[in-house]
């Protein structure tokens, strides 16, 4: 069977670690050419190393650069374009939770840190990534919302706010650059275990995380949070020639558990 993206020159926002990671690999063993973007220099070289280690063939570029700064955003997209000479798929994905606090105690400085990660770095991505796609008109753009993106989460109204507007801009994009062989698409991940969860379990009950996981399990119909693997997958499908007629969709990743009420 032919490898999914092959080929292909896909941009990973937030790939150091978590749901990134887990996406890198998976587009690694679909044979994809990678450019991995993070914040964080050292993990990203790590992860970098942890991929070549599987798959010593892939071509990977790291470029390290914080996705709420615009000319950052400019510069990995740039250092792509030159390494690689096109961009066929960009999975949108850095983000923050934030603290957790009810709306009236919500720190204000911590809000906007939020919102310029979550929407004003997804839509920076997007302003610099889609110039380049239309130029050889084709292109497959995951952006990552979350299960808070599509209903309320008690505690994380930035969070919320953010992902509602990343599930927004999506639509928009959809709307926007089909007509140029764009497809944008958006995933909505319930708890999968990431790093980034493993610090929201700490924020829930600090003394005791895992118990605070297990309760949190106990609500989700498979009884158990996601694996990144699990989300990875759905997103390669999406970066893919395979996903050529969904468009401006959220896709729930959890389990089910967004359908209860
Ligand atoms: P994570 O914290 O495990 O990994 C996120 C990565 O993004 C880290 O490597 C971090 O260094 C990087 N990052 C953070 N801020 C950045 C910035 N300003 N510029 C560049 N890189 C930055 O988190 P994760 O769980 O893998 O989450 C990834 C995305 O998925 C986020 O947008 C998050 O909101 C979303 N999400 C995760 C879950 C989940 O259950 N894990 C659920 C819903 C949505």
């Amino acid at each position: 069977m032919s490898k999914r993206l092959e080929g292909k020159v896909i941009v990973i926002t937030g790939a150091a670690m978590g749901l990134g990671q887990a996406t890198a690999m998976e587009a690694a063993k679909e044979g994809a050419k990678l450019a991995l973007v993070d914040l964080k220099e050292d993990a990203l070289e790590q992860a970098k190393q942890e991929l070549k280690a599987k798959y010593p063939d892939a071509e990977v570029l790291t470029v390290t650069a914080d996705v709420s700064d615009e000319g950052a955003v400019k510069k990995y997209v740039d250092e792509t374009v030159k390494a690689y000479g096109r961009i066929d798929g960009f999975y949108n994905n850095a983000g923050i939770e934030g603290k957790q606090a009810l709306i009236p105690d919500y720190d204000v400085d911590m809000f906007k840190k939020v919102i310029d990660i979550n929407l004003l770095g997804v839509y920076y991505g997007l302003r610099y990534v889609i110039p380049v796609m239309q130029k050889h008109n084709y292109g497959r753009i995951v952006n990552t919302a979350s299960v808070g993106g599509i209903r309320g989460v008690i505690n994380q109204v930035p969070y919320v706010a953010s992902k509602h507007a990343v599930s927004g801009m999506t639509k928009n994009a959809a709307l926007e650059f089909a007509r140029s062989g764009i497809v944008t698409n958006a995933i909505a991940p319930g708890a999968i275990l990431t790093p980034m969860v493993a610090g929201s379990f700490k924020q829930v009950n600090p003394e005791d995380p895992q118990k605070a996981e297990a309760e949190f399990a106990q609500g989700n119909p498979t009884k158990r949070l996601g694996k990144p693997e699990e989300v990875a997958r759905v997103v390669v499908f999406l970066l893919s020639e395979d996903c050529s007629y969904v468009n401006g969709q959220t896709i729930a990743i959890d389990g089910g558990q967004s359908n209860t009420y």
